[in-house]
């Protein structure tokens, strides 16, 4: 059996057509179901969905074979660029595309700020990857760690920016934030764990063959 871990959303919905492409369907809606663990029409696959942060964790313990995670969880999984030990990341997937940016209100003189060596208040979800930007900049900062909503952090004074993914850029307008600075692009990642890649060494190699062969450009 190979048991793979998604989230959700937009990874769970792009990772669709590589799945199809390695031959694996789905066979329920996980917006329908209430299921964590979902059959495929294979009966050596199994999906089980987890939140998006938790699949390094169930892939790095065995909890899942293989999973796809944005390479934004990884690096906070991680807390750093360099890898982790039993997480294998053989493939950029290039889905569930995005950027990791900092943005401020209109009103907040970012670059004057940095200039004059100010200490920065940085509300966010991500601070591995803040607390390593800015300091290659040689950015003070005081790093506020949120779980969510981090747009509502510069309106109510909580903080001077934001360290945040951006993709349509939406949601900044409609809280009256500005992007200043793109920290890097964003994309999801297969995941695998490295014993396993050793016990099932073919099923699994089969499958990363397959979504090696169906990557959007
Ligand atoms: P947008 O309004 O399209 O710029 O999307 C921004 C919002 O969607 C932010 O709250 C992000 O946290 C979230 N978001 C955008 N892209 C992704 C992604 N690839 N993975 C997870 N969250 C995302």
């Amino acid at each position: 059996m190979i048991t793979l871990a998604l989230s959700k959303g937009r990874i769970f919905e792009e990772t669709l057509p590589l799945l199809a492409a390695a031959g694996i369907q789905v066979l329920e809606d996980p917006e329908k179901s209430r299921k964590l663990i979902l059959p495929t029409n294979r009966d050596d696959v199994r999906v089980v969905l987890v939140r998006a942060t938790d699949v390094p964790t169930y892939v790095q313990h065995g909890g899942a074979d293989i999973g796809v995670a944005g390479k934004d969880v990884l690096i906070e999984h991680t807390g750093s660029q360099e890898g982790s030990d039993g997480l294998y990341q053989p493939l950029d997937l290039n889905i569930a595309k995005c950027r990791m940016s900092v943005a401020v209100r209109a009103d907040f003189d970012y670059a004057a700020a940095v200039k004059q060596g100010s200490r920065i208040r940085v509300a966010t979800k991500y601070t591995a990857i803040a607390r390593e930007h800015f300091a290659n900049k040689g950015v003070h900062v005081d790093l506020i760690k949120l779980y969510g909503s981090m747009e509502l952090a510069p309106l109510t004074g909580l903080a001077d920016a934001i360290v945040d993914l951006v993709s349509t850029g939406n949601t900044l307008k409609a809280n009256k934030l500005v992007e200043v600075e793109e920290i890097m692009q964003i994309s999801s990642r297969l995941v695998v764990n490295q014993a396993s890649l050793k016990l099932k060494r073919e099923a699994i190699r089969a499958v990363i063959q397959a979504f090696e062969s169906a990557i959007p450009q």
